[in-house]
């Protein structure tokens, strides 16, 4: 199973495709860990679940 619409290279996150290159979840969480997001660096995937 991948989503090929959420594109994702971590692996080790538990829901990563390794061969693809993207997430298998339907649906992801992204959430800001700064009180206000500036650039990409201030978003996390909150989904994230280790291998
Ligand atoms: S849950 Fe988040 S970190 Fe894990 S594979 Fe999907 S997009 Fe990547």
């Amino acid at each position: 199973m991948e989503n090929r619409s959420i594109g994702c290279t971590v692996k080790e996150c538990k829901h990563n495709n390794n061969g693809m290159n993207c997430c298998t979840l339907e649906r992801i969480e992204v959430k800001c860990h700064t009180p206000r997001a500036e650039s990409p660096e201030c978003t996390d995937c909150a989904s994230f679940c280790r291998r």
